[in-house]
């Protein structure tokens, strides 16, 4: 870990001396390789580590797309190589590996040969997305990297972090629109912070999470976008990933003395850990650094991603944003307004993941084994096209729905 800090570092911060330009086709395909020998060179410190081969993908087209997040180079190694990264449990069964940087900004996470292979691919058509279109769910990808020592490599990709861990969130869902094997398994129920999925969904909120008529519409209208262009890539398999903030539970928990708010101590272990028993490697640097304690996002929260950005919002009426009582007193703004069937106000975060499984690479096989098995409707491994629109579909009528005009009044006031 420390040696992926120090490769990142290196990565980041030589990239400074080179001066910023318009990207060319070509920034997409460089592939920078830097040797760290214990030692030290004239391009690296010495260190204790084996020695070790540090690759940067396409390092002037990340740079330009954490321009475009918003995400200064100095920001950006602060969060990722000053501090001990936390390891996350990953309830998938892909074996990959998630780790989060100390201020709750960026994921890393270890990716297959293919889907590093993939992400490279999709890179110019990922570029033509995210300058079109600022008001997108899909994983904002920060850098690519390959590890190498001994004969091994390990690739990771830096994403941003969707699901605050400063706060205790109530639920968390990752759903695909498919009811096919879409329930948590016990071990994973029987976890302090289970991740549930689509059938645990229905069974908890059959009448799904209410939104007011615009949010709604902005949110649906984001993932149609999204989903457009993950089927224009014949891309499956991903997920919305859904957390969960109950203001009106919060505040119950708050008279009962079971705060669910800010944890600013990293021994207290009241703080909601998204991916449940996360271990923190040494010491936590909880107590230092940036602003992370009030939004999740420093960079984009959910309201952003559907909205657009805060400077195209700021110049609309202020009322049109979040409900302000909504952000008053909570511990991590930014969070999308909704409500539960027994009108309980809630704050809900989301994004797609997953985004890596070309259908075209890994599925074909088994597409046509397990549809010959199993009814192709409710299998989760389908085409891409048809996967795009059960995804939407779901989340656009099962999840979502559009709160009737004035029967649930959204706008309540502080409590
Ligand atoms: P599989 O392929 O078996 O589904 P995977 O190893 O590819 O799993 P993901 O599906 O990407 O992993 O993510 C697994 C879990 O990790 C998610 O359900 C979620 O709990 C957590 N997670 C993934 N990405 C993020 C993110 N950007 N922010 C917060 N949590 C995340
Ligand atoms: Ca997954
Ligand atoms: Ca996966």
């Amino acid at each position: 870990m420390a040696a992926i800090q120090l490769g990142i570092g290196q990565s980041v911060g030589g990239l400074s001396s080179k001066p910023e330009r318009d990207m060319l086709m070509q920034d997409f395909g460089v592939v920078e390789v830097v040797f760290f020998p214990g030692e030290g060179s004239n391009l690296t410190p010495a260190h204790h580590y084996s020695d070790f081969r540090f690759k940067t993908y396409a390092p002037v087209a990340f740079r330009y797309f954490r321009h475009l997040f918003g995400i200064q180079p100095d920001d950006f190694m602060l969060s990722l190589c000053d501090e001990h990264l936390k390891e996350l449990s990953n309830p998938g069964a892909s074996g990959s590996i998630f780790y989060l940087t100390y201020d709750d900004e960026f994921i890393i996470k270890t990716v297959q040969h293919k889907e590093a292979e993939f992400l490279q691919k999709l890179l110019p058509g990922y570029f033509l997305n995210i300058s079109q279109n600022k008001r997108t769910l899909l994983p904002k990808f920060y850098g690519l990297y390959c590890y190498q020592c001994g004969g091994k490599n390990i690739r990771f990709t830096v994403m941003n972090n969707l699901l605050p861990s400063t706060v205790k969130l109530h639920e968390k869902y990752d759903m695909k629109g498919s009811t096919y094997k879409r329930k948590a398994s016990k071990h994973e129920r029987a976890k302090k912070y289970p991740t549930l999925k689509d059938l645990d969904f229905m069974e908890n909120h059959p009448d799904g999470l209410s939104m007011e008529k615009d949010t709604y519409d902005a949110l649906i209208k984001t993932l149609q976008r999204d989903t457009r262009v993950l089927e224009s890539f014949k891309i499956m398999d991903y997920s919305l990933l859904m957390g969960i903030y109950n203001l009106d539970l919060a505040n119950k928990e708050k008279q009962l003395g079971q705060s669910s708010d800010v944890d600013h101590s990293p021994s207290q272990e009241q703080g909601y850990t998204p991916n449940a028993e996360m271990s923190s490697q040494g010491h936590s640097g909880l107590q230092r650094g940036k602003s992370f304690k009030t939004r999740i996002g420093q960079y984009s929260t959910p309201m952003e991603s559907i909205q657009g950005n805060r400077e195209l919002t700021e110049d609309l009426d202020e009322d049109e944003d979040v409900p302000s009582d909504y952000e008053n007193g909570t511990p991590c703004p930014g969070g999308i307004p909704a409500r539960n069937a027994k009108g309980e106000r809630l704050l809900i975060y989301l994004g797609i993941i997953d985004i890596l499984q070309s259908f075209r690479l890994k599925k074909r096989l088994e597409h046509t084994v397990k549809s010959m098995v199993i009814d192709g409707d409710t299998i989760s491994v389908h085409r891409p096209s048809y996967y795009a629109q059960r995804f939407l579909q779901f989340h656009a009528t099962r999840v979502f729905k559009k709160a009737q005009p004035g029967s649930t009044a959204l706008k309540h006031s502080p409590s």
